[in-house]
């Protein structure tokens, strides 16, 4: 495997990063989870934009154009010979004191790693997932805002290990408020008489580009999509539920807290947009080669 770092390409055992970076110490850094499907990138504008982003928030400079992360990723796949593939794009503070002040990092490191992912087991997609909802809830738009795709994950990564002592693969994360903000790597959807709900984004989910494309596929097949403030009740009421990321794609959900979703089985939309979204990958996307 060969993994960039800073405009050059190392073996996975030379490809290493200073314990003096503030990435590994305060968690300093954005990423980004990417796919590659059939020789080409899915959705590489919009990940490079939302690195940006998120840097842009934490007062992060990426020592590099957008275009010149977007080439540093294909560069990346194409070197590996992939057509297929989960690509890891990261950008760290960089080397600093041991001191918090990040102003002591002069050159943030860019990083990226084309592998494969295997977020849940195949059979998952077929049965259908069961989600609990956590005591660690989403964190507030006034700490580190949830929007910022950070290195700083322990808040999401409790939640998964809640969710996972009660015994399922993943948590449905609440605000502070209450309502459903979305899973620790997903966004969550369900269907009620044959519409389309998403909790807002201001109710504390990433903006996730899966999300997105979600609900343009489901606009373009006549399905009508609201983004009104969910409760644990309405999911629990749904006749289908889901959550999509780029990771995980999309992953029907059948059961909550102990309640079956509509029927228990993986519901008649959500396949639909199964079968929109992968035919969608196949053609999508940056060439690489
Ligand atoms: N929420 C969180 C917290 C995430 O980390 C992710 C990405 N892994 C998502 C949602 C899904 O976002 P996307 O569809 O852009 O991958």
């Amino acid at each position: 495997m060969k993994i960039f770092i800073d405009g050059k390409f190392f073996s996975e055992r030379d490809a290493k990063v200073s314990v003096f970076d503030h990435g590994l110490l305060y968690g300093g850094g954005v990423f980004e989870g990417i796919r590659a499907y059939n020789g080409r990138i899915f959705k590489l504008k919009e990940h490079v934009e939302r690195l940006f982003q998120s840097a842009h928030s934490i007062l992060l400079k990426i020592p590099l154009t957008p275009a010149q992360v977007a080439k540093a990723v294909v560069d990346t796949v194409r070197a590996n010979k992939l057509k297929d593939s989960y690509i890891r794009l990261v950008v760290t503070r960089g080397v600093g004191t041991l001191g918090l002040n990040p102003l002591s990092c002069k050159n943030p490191s860019v990083i990226v790693i084309a592998g494969k992912i295997q977020v849940y087991p195949p059979e998952m997609y077929a049965k259908g997932m069961d989600m609990v909802t956590v005591p660690t809830v989403r964190s507030l738009h006034s700490t580190v805002n949830p929007a910022i795709k950070s290195l700083n994950y322990l808040n999401n990564i409790l939640a998964k290990i809640e969710a996972n002592n009660a015994g399922v693969e993943e948590a449905v994360m609440l605000n502070a408020a209450g309502f459903v903000a979305e899973g620790t790597a997903d966004n969550l959807f369900i269907v009620k008489r044959g519409e389309l709900f998403t909790p807002p984004l201001s109710a504390g989910a990433l903006y996730g580009i899966t999300r997105a494309t979600v609900i343009d596929l489901a606009e373009q097949a006549g399905v009508k999509v609201s983004e009104p403030n969910l409760t644990r009740h309405d999911l629990f009421n749904a006749d289908e539920c889901f959550v999509t990321g780029t990771g995980a794609e999309i992953m029907p959900v059948v059961k909550i807290d102990g309640r079956a979703i509509g029927t228990g089985k993986p519901g008649p939309l959500t396949a639909r947009l199964v079968h929109d979204y992968h035919a969608l990958t196949q053609v999508a996307g940056e060439p690489i080669y």
